[in-house]
C-alpha cells in the first residue's frame, strides 16, 4: 500500500470546516502562489525548518549530518543545496531549533492518529480536513484515507486549489468527501498564469463541474491578497463568475503575512510585493459587499 507524504497534522482546528477538526497537510503543490500561507508544504520533498532564535550553538547537529550541510556558527547555517532532508540533525538538536517538515505515513498509522480526536469531532460536528500543499496530488492515498474515515463515520473535507484531473477526481474521490473548500484566485487567464504559474481554465472548469453535481457541498473561497487577488477588477469579475456558476456559499479569507516568516524558516523568501500587516475587518467587509445574494462564511467565527 502506498504511503502518504505529509508535512504536518494540526489538531483542534476550527477554521478548516465545521466543528473541531484535525487537518492533514499534504506535501507538494502544483501552484506557486507568491503569498502562500503554507510555503513549507509546496515542495514534495522533506525539508528542514530552522528557528535561529532557539539555537544555542551547541554544535550537536554538525556531527550527525552525512552531507556536511551544516556550518558551525551560532546560530548554525544550513547549506540547502547539500541538504537531503534526512532529518538526523532535527533528531539530535536539544533545543528544537531544527524541525523536519515532511515524512511518510502508513494508512493505518495515520487513521489511528486521526481517530484519537473522535470525541471532539462527535461533540462539535467536526471531522478531518485534508489540506496542504495540494492533497489531490496524492490522489490514491487520499482516496484510501477518505474511505477509511467514512467507514469510521468521520465527516471529511478537503481544501483544494482546484487544479486536478476531473475524471479521476470524480470517479475515485468525490463520493468520499462531505465538503469541498475550493480556492479561486485570479479570473484573468494571463494574469493567473503570470502570477501563479499555471492556466486557470482547469480550475474554473472544475469549480463549475462541482457546482453542477454537488452544489450544496462546495464552498468557494477567495484568499484576499492586496495587489493580487484583492483588486477591484478581480473581485468584480469573481463575483460575476460566482453568480454565473450559481455559487451559493463563499468565504473570503483576509490576508495575513504568515507565509513570510514560514518561508524564511525553510530557507526561501516569498517574492512579490506582500504587505507585512494583516488585512483588517473593515477591508474584509468592503470586499464581502461585492458578493450580494450569496451566503458568506465569516472567517473569524
Ligand atoms: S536534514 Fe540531514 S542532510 Fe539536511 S542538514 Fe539535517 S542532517 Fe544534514
Ligand atoms: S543542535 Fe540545535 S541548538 Fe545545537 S547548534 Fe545545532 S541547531 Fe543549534
Amino acid at each position: 500500500m502506498k504511503k502518504g507524504f505529509i508535512g504536518d497534522i494540526g489538531r483542534y482546528a476550527v477554521h478548516d470546516g465545521p466543528g473541531i477538526r484535525t487537518t492533514v497537510f499534504f506535501k507538494g503543490c502544483s501552484l506557486h502562489c507568491p503569498w502562500c500561507h503554507n510555503p513549507e508544504f509546496i515542495s514534495p520533498k522533506a525539508e528542514i525548518a530552522f528557528y535561529p532564535r532557539r539555537c544555542i550553538g551547541c554544535g550537536d547537529c554538525l556531527s550527525v549530518c552525512p552531507e556536511d550541510a551544516l556550518t558551525g556558527a551560532s546560530p548554525v547555517w544550513i547549506n540547502r543545496s547539500l541538504c537531503t532532508g534526512c532529518g538526523l540533525c532535527a533528531e539530535e538538536c536539544p533545543a528544537k531549533a531544527l524541525e523536519l517538515v515532511g515524512r511518510s505515513y502508513d494508512l493505518e498509522e495515520l487513521v489511528e492518529i486521526l481517530l484519537r480526536d473522535r470525541l471532539f469531532y462527535e461533540t462539535s460536528g467536526g471531522g478531518v480536513t485534508l489540506s496542504g500543499g495540494e492533497p489531490t496530488g496524492q490522489l490514491d492515498f487520499i482516496v484510501s484515507l477518505l474511505r477509511r474515515l467514512q467507514e469510521e463515520g468521520i465527516h471529511t473535507a478537503i481544501e483544494t486549489n482546484g487544479f486536478f484531473p476531473w475524471d479521476e477526481f470524480e470517479a475515485k474521490c468525490l463520493d468520499h468527501l462531505d465538503l469541498i473548500l475550493f480556492d479561486v484566485k485570479i479570473v484573468d487567464p494571463d494574469e493567473h498564469r503570470r502570477v501563479i504559474g499555471v492556466n486557470n481554465d482547469l480550475i474554473q472548469a472544475n469549480l463549475a463541474r462541482l457546482f453542477a453535481v454537488r452544489p450544496e457541498d462546495v464552498i468557494a473561497r477567495i484568499p484576499l491578497i492586496p495587489g493580487y487577488t484583492a483588486t477591484e477588477e478581480n473581485i468584480r469579475r469573481l463575483s460575476v463568475l460566482f453568480q454565473d456558476l450559481g455559487v451559493r456559499c463563499c468565504s473570503l479569507l483576509p490576508y495575513h503575512p504568515y507565509g513570510l516568516s514560514k518561508a524564511e524558516r525553510i530557507g526561501r523568501k516569498q517574492t512579490g510585493s506582500l504587505l507585512e500587516n494583516p488585512m483588517d475587518r473593515s477591508e474584509l467587509l468592503q470586499w464581502q459587499s461585492f458578493f450580494t445574494g450569496m451566503e458568506i462564511i465569516d472567517p473569524y467565527e
